[in-house]
């Protein structure tokens, strides 16, 4: 009897730990700057497909990038996933994420909306565009994005800080098509059309044109679909600029595999599995954004807002001129 108590605790000891390890080999774990709301549902369904648990920490861009960087090869993250190009720019140079070769990324993901050496992959694809007063009578004077410097949009303009990333990259994108001497005229007429002093976020920007204060702003689409479902009445459309030029300015949200990651097998398979036809409807649809796998059309209520030409741009160099951008938002007084 003794004997057997004893075979059966080595037996419990010997295999329990060898489970253990199994289970934590199995896990993944994400630090994703997108919001909870917007990723739950996902790795739920990854979930009950594979059996394979994602333990996930949700927070800011900023704070989750310092934190890879403290944790350093002790941090237990294998995705990070944040918003914007100029973000996942960033976590490049910090050296948080690691090169991935995947022919299921490289195939499901445009060139353009994903890091030329690998690092990161675009997940969603969000438009950055001109949202104009409905009772204002300016949409035949909508054009570009650049005539939004024109004078006869003096006192009409609203527009966001230029200390969010989104503004930043927009800028760097006109660095990079116009160079630094003409993009900086441009936004500096911006700012000489202020209507108002610039507002912390989109939505903020939104209401504003909405109550008259200004004519028109520039914000990602899903802030406009967000508040227009919330608020249909509002005296707000959706104007797609730059038809005749460079497109409408595009940007991502997406991820990588930490430099660190535990589970960096387990990483590239979710990765994978994000941007397929069965996971990416749902990926963009949950925030109203725009699919990166152009397999998959979009939500049929971000697809009412009607077709544009993007711009083909690749969404990295956003990040390569940031600094450029920043610098000359500062220069021209854009706050
Ligand atoms: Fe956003």
């Amino acid at each position: 009897m003794l004997f057997r108590v004893v075979a059966l605790l080595s037996f419990i000891t010997f295999i329990l730990p060898v489970q253990q390890i199994l289970a934590a080999d199995q896990e993944i774990v994400v630090y994703s700057a997108r919001k909870e709301h917007l990723i739950k549902p996902l790795f739920d369904l990854y979930t009950q497909k594979t059996g394979v648990k994602i333990k996930y920490t949700t927070g800011k861009a900023g704070v989750l990038l310092e934190r890879l960087k403290a944790e350093g090869k002790n941090s237990p993250a294998d995705v990070f996933i944040t918003v914007d190009a100029g973000n996942l720019w960033q976590a490049t140079q910090a050296g948080v994420l690691q090169p991935v070769t995947s022919p299921i990324l490289e195939s499901n993901v445009p060139a353009n909306l994903r890091d030329p050496q690998n690092h990161w992959f675009g997940l969603s694809v969000r438009a950055r565009t001109i949202v104009y007063n409905t009772a204002a009578g300016v949409e035949n004077k909508l054009s570009s994005y650049e005539n939004l410097a024109d004078p006869n949009w003096k006192g009409r303009l609203v527009l966001r800080t230029s200390k969010k990333v989104y503004n930043q990259s927009l800028v760097a994108s006109l660095i990079a098509e116009h160079g630094e001497q003409k993009s900086e005229s441009i936004v500096a007429g911006w700012v000489q059309n202020l209507a108002v002093a610039p507002f912390s976020n989109d939505t903020k920007a939104l209401e504003a044109v909405a109550a008259g204060i200004g004519d028109a702003t520039v914000v990602n689409t899903y802030y406009f679909g967000r508040l227009m479902k919330k608020k249909p009445d509002l005296p707000l459309a959706i104007f797609w600029p730059n038809q005749k030029s460079s497109g409408v300015h595009m940007n991502v949200s997406g991820a990588g595999i930490t430099t660190h990651a535990k589970n960096r097998d387990g990483a590239q398979q979710l990765l994978e599995w994000l941007s397929s036809e069965e996971a990416q409807a749902q990926f963009a649809g949950l925030n109203m954004e725009y699919p990166v796998n152009a397999k998959v059309s979009a939500d049929p209520q971000v697809q009412k807002w009607g077709t544009f030409t993007g711009n083909p741009m690749n969404v990295a160099k956003y990040g390569e001129l940031q600094a450029d951008a920043i610098k000359m938002m500062d220069r021209v007084g854009y706050k």
